[in-house]
């Protein structure tokens, strides 16, 4: 093994969350080494999460429009069929693009790059298992731990990828499934049945809450979307668990029963997806060696710097430790874990990070829901406005949705923003800095929105809060 020369930083794990700190740190002038094992940068999100995920939501949305939705737009198309194989293609071309754009910001950014698995022999020594055979170390003034998640298992069913998947196998599958069943109304879950029902899948969601999008989406929001993902020919089971899986014959049974107890039934599929969250992943990073601990689930635990209790030198950000398993907010940590190092302050606002759906119409929101403020006893107010009324929607021929901002019943501060309609992931940004500057509901309706545009929506739910919308 050999050794090189000490860095002021060494990050293990080469995901949004180490990459964006090694690119940080790089910039800020700190002598920056970044340690990943899966032979690419980019981490879950650009190999195998948010970015090839959406090149799937995009194109399978187009070729179901295109089957679906072109005659009332006055186009005929003939013969429309599904290259899946050069659907595959066409993601991986985005992933590989993304991922080398990575590799390349860190030698503009002069961040070493050691492709290996990173595990600590003592706080200050990482010894580096890498991936072409051989070993090597390196020691660091300072450590961030940034190995991110994995798929929680369903206990009982083995995953191997092609009949039992986790999203990693639901964005690589070589055919369309006859019968999908979906483990888990989350988002993973969601977006993922939409992939496979556009391109043909029978598909059935079995979700264990009353609602499905898990239970940070606004009530009102989730059922609003599960009536449009239901006419696109999406199946839920709510209020239902799975008990138990067999994929020992040629497909798959899954036993389901009332989460409350009581009715049971068994649903066939040619392939299940597992999508029943994620978890911590620190496997294998000798984690004994230095002593630092993880809570019941999993989490290495930080205080408000992002430090260990053991080791105030290492730092731990990202799907790793706490808060919303979000590529943009592990970015945040990132830039705040960085800055703690380089100026001794950083700061990421954890009640302005928006969550966007990539289904079709998207959902988003940001700031708190409904539930949460009445369990907080908060006194609020309500402003909704629907896309049927926006006219730029109407042109789209594209009207499902609504926007409704919730905002303190005596100061209108925005409280929430939560949106479902076409391009609601672009539109949250709004929100969130809204959010973020402590505006009002009226800060936001005088505020000129250009016209015709969707935005005008978000404008009059805004107004339709502290007063009355124009257009509803
Ligand atoms: P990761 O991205 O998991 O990166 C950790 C990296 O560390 C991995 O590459 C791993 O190989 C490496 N590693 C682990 N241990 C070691 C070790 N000992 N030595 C060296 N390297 C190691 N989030 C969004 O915000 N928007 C989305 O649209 C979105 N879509 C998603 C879709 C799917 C299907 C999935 C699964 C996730 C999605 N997410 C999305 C979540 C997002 O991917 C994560 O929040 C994000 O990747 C977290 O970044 P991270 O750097 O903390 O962890
Ligand atoms: P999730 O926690 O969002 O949803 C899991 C769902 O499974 C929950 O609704 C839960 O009630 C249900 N469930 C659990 N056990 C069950 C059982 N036995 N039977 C039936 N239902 C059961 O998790 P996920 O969808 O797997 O996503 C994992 C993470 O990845 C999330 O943190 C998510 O934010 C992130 N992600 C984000 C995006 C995005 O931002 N667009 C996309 C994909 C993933």
């Amino acid at each position: 093994a050999t050794e090189t020369e000490e860095k002021d930083l060494i990050v293990i794990g080469g995901g949004v969350a180490g990459y964006v700190a090694a690119i940080k740190a790089g910039q800020e002038g700190l002598k920056v080494a970044c340690i990943e094992k899966r032979g690419s940068l980019g981490g879950t999100c650009l190999n195998v999460g948010c970015i090839p995920s959406k090149s799937l939501l995009n194109n399978s949305h187009l070729y179901h429009q295109i089957l679906h939705d072109t005659k009332n737009r006055g186009i005929d198309v003939k013969e429309v069929s599904l290259n899946l194989q050069q659907m595959m293609k066409a993601k991986d071309t985005s992933v590989q693009g993304l991922t080398k754009g990575v590799e390349f910001l860190f030698k503009k950014n002069n961040v070493e790059y050691f492709k290996g698995t990173g595990a600590f022999v003592d706080p200050h020594t990482v010894a580096v298992n890498l991936v072409g055979g051989g070993e090597t170390s390196v020691r660091g003034k300072n450590i961030f731990i940034a190995t991110g998640s994995e798929a929680t298992p369903f206990p009982g069913l083995e995953i191997d990828e092609k009949k039992v998947i986790t999203s990693t196998g639901a964005i690589a599958l070589e055919q369309v499934p006859k019968k999908m069943v979906v483990i888990g109304g989350g988002i993973i879950g969601l977006e993922m049945a939409s992939v496979w029902s556009r391109l043909g899948s029978e598909v059935t969601i079995v979700e264990f809450l009353g609602q499905i999008g898990g239970p940070g989406m606004d009530a009102d929001i989730s059922k609003n979307i599960q009536k449009t993902l239901q006419k696109q020919g999406l199946k839920f089971k709510l209020n239902t668990k799975v008990t138990n899986g067999d994929a020992s014959g040629e497909g798959v049974k899954i036993s389901t029963e009332a989460a409350k107890g009581g009715k049971e039934e068994v649903l066939d599929a040619d392939v299940v997806l597992v999508a029943i969250g994620r978890r911590p992943y620190t496997a294998g990073l000798g984690l004994e060696n230095i002593g630092i601990e993880t809570d019941t689930r999993g989490r290495l635990v930080i205080d408000s710097e992002y430090r260990t209790g053991p080791h105030a030198h290492i730092r731990v950000i990202g799907d790793c430790t706490f808060g919303p398993m979000l590529a943009h907010k592990a970015e945040e940590e990132a830039v705040a874990a960085v800055e703690f190092l380089t100026k001794s302050y950083g700061h990421v606002n954890y009640n302005a990070i928006p969550s966007v759906m990539y289904t079709h119409p998207e959902v988003a929101w940001v700031g708190q829901n409904e539930a949460e403020l009445k369990a907080q006893g908060v006194k609020y107010k309500v402003g909704t406005f629907p896309f049927t009324a926006n006219s730029r929607a109407k042109t789209n021929l594209d009207t499902d949705g609504l926007v409704k901002f919730l905002a303190d019943a005596e100061t209108d501060r925005i409280l929430g923003v939560h949106i479902v309609g076409p391009n609601a992931g672009e539109m949250i940004a709004e929100g969130t800095l809204a959010l973020e500057y402590g505006a009002s509901t009226e800060d936001v309706g005088r505020t000129s929105h250009a016209h015709p545009t969707l935005a005008e929506a978000f404008k009059e739910a805004a107004m339709a809060t502290y007063g009355k919308a124009i257009h509803y």
